[in-house]
């Protein structure tokens, strides 16, 4: 058994099967063969080592042709592997007797040949572990028959581990099938991390190196809450996490009870509670869970996973059917938020040197203003069906957000003179993310109606610290004194003005922060829909003078590390049984 600690993003256990996909996403599917397919199943891998051999040999020619014999020599080891008899009958063996499959007999049999080169020291040793997972690879290839797995079409139940999932292939994960995920890269704040919350899947990423040593097939346990991964588990693993996650359910079915009751602290102050969607079909599950409305719609998901420009007509389609079923209750839209990560496509690197500082979100709207406009009309005909808000992210300047009020002015004329519906007094706000924008907090409250704090950027540009770079991903806290100052300089100057203020990042749909929160003057949350029932049963818990003592105690400690503790302890003794 081996157990792997990686970044804790999105709650919950999962216990299954293992889809493996290595960095080109390159799948190795299941174990078992039935019995009277064994002999069928050889001649597969027969022709599959004939085709690699052939590449090789072809590969080796044309080198030769081109640069020399000397040159051609790296590919005559790996024609020698691909013809080493042992390297044959222990493949063979294990699809006789033990009736693996021909790809994972391959993979476990090349990755173990891989694993000895790899423990061996020097940089030669190396480069013959990459030589036989390049010949793994080439196996598989001529097995499988092509290189990307369509991890939208996974028609059984899997945990998915992967070197890398980008937002858009995880938002186009199926929860049904894909129970949770691993990604040996990414940090906490990533957009592929928010979104397995949003679909309510475990999921654990910033593993490190680990693909060789687990095979698609394999059963594997996904420890969302703990941020781990555990290959090979023993009987008394695998019992301990059943057990958990029959009380993770019994949980859940006791927070249901909490569905129809309001989010109102036990002195009686009521806390809006509204939920984040990214994708339309999001809704049932704010309305399930007893959400106020919706907090954040993070339209920028319907560009990602597609690879044409939606329309006018999408775009409207979706935000109608999100406005007329959340049946009056308030939706903030988000305007386009892409950028960054959220690309359709991975970025030539030459491109952006630093994409989280450079075109992304507001910025890329602006400067594509056609597109904007086509997003804002869609917006703007969907208020005519319900309680929308418009609101613009990553407003960094007074100027910008003139800018982007102008292009909005701009369509709703345009709407006017074709005598198409829209609320003409719809409110719009912008997202406090920048922390320029919280030094500029006294001059935004004159030209917006209200404000939603996005602790994911923030905190990221307040520390300066990558959000989705394992590597730095123990500065990257919301719980930073500097964060919890710039939130509580935000809340103070939005107070002062009158003007609403809400927080739609992570960190307000963590339990951990909800009695700091409240203590700090926050009065509105919007969070994964998953978090709707255990954020209200905090408030329900709590009175407002106790939590403003906690804020109180905060504001004198240190560190992060020192407040999460404490907060910690805060939270046990409202709530001796909650998962930590
Ligand atoms: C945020 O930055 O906190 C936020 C809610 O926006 P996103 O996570 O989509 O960047
Ligand atoms: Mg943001």
């Amino acid at each position: 058994m081996e157990r792997l600690q990686g970044i804790a993003v999105s709650p919950g256990i999962a216990i299954g099967e293992a889809l493996v996909l290595d960095n080109e996403g390159f799948r190795i599917p299941r174990r078992f063969l039935p019995r009277d397919a064994v002999e069928d199943e050889l001649g597969r891998l027969h022709s599959a080592f004939e085709a690699a051999i052939a590449e090789v040999e072809h590969n080796r020619q044309q080198v030769a042709d081109q640069l020399g014999d000397e040159y051609a020599a790296i590919f005559s080891a790996h024609l020698q592997m691909l013809r080493d008899q042992r390297l044959h009958e222990e493949i063979e063996e294990m699809i006789r007797s033990r009736h693996y499959s021909p790809e994972y007999s391959v993979s476990r049999a090349l990755r173990r040949y891989a694993k000895v080169f790899q423990s061996l020291e020097g940089h030669y040793m190396a480069e013959r572990a990459n030589d036989i997972f390049d010949i793994e690879k080439r196996l598989l290839r001529n097995l499988l028959g092509r290189a990307r797995e369509e991890l939208s079409r996974i028609t059984s139940p899997v945990l998915v581990l992967a070197h890398n999932l980008t937002p858009s292939e995880t938002a186009n994960l199926n929860p049904r099938f894909a129970m949770g995920f691993v990604t040996e890269i990414g940090g906490p704040g990533s957009h592929t991390a928010i979104v397995a919350e949003g679909l309510g899947i475990p999921a654990v990423v910033g593993i490190g190196p680990f693909l060789t040593d687990v095979s698609g097939g394999d059963t594997v346990i996904i420890d969302g809450d703990q941020g781990q991964l555990v290959l090979h588990p023993d009987e008394e693993t695998l019992a301990h996490y059943r057990h958990e996650v029959e009380e993770q359910r019994s949980l859940a079915t006791k927070l249901e009870v909490l569905r129809e009751l309001p989010a109102e602290t036990k002195d009686g102050v009521r806390i809006a509670l509204m939920g984040n969607i990214e994708f339309p079909t999001e809704v049932a599950q704010c309305q399930e869970r007893g959400a106020d409305g919706i907090g954040l719609y993070r339209t920028e998901f319907i560009y990602l996973g597609r690879e044409d420009d939606p329309t006018e007509e999408d775009h409207f389609e979706a935000y109608s059917h999100v406005v007329r079923s959340m049946a009056g209750k308030p939706v903030i839209m988000r305007t386009l938020d892409l950028g960054a990560d959220k690309m359709r496509s991975l970025p030539d690197p030459e491109d952006e040197r630093n994409p989280f500082l450079g075109l992304r979100s507001i910025r890329l709207a602006l400067r594509n203003r056609d597109m904007f406009r086509t997003q804002l009309r869609a917006i703007l005909r969907a208020s005519a069906e319900g309680e929308v808000q418009i609101m613009f992210p990553l407003v960094s300047t007074i100027i910008e957000l003139r800018q982007a009020r102008m292009v909005l002015v701009d369509a709703m004329e345009d709407l006017e003179e074709a005598g198409i519906a829209f609320d003409r007094d719809l409110k719009v706000g912008m997202m406090v993310e920048v922390p320029s924008a919280v030094m500029m907090m006294d001059r935004f409250v004159e030209e917006v109606d209200f404000f939603s704090i996005g602790t994911n950027d923030l905190t990221q540009y307040c520390l300066a610290v990558d959000r989705s770079n394992k590597d730095v991903a123990n500065l990257y806290t919301a719980a930073d004194p500097a964060v919890l100052r710039m939130i509580e300089m935000a809340l103070h100057a939005a107070e002062q003005a009158q003007i609403p203020i809400s927080m739609c990042g992570q960190m307000s749909g963590n339990p951990l922060y909800t009695m700091l929160l409240l203590g700090l003057g926050l009065r509105s949350f919007s969070v994964t829909p998953a978090a709707v029932p255990e954020i209200k049963r905090v408030c329900r818990s709590v009175a407002i003078e106790q939590c403003e003592q906690v804020a109180q105690r905060v504001r004198k400690l240190e560190g992060a590390r020192a407040i999460k503790a404490y907060l910690k302890e805060e939270l046990a003794k409202v709530f001796p049984e909650f998962p930590m």
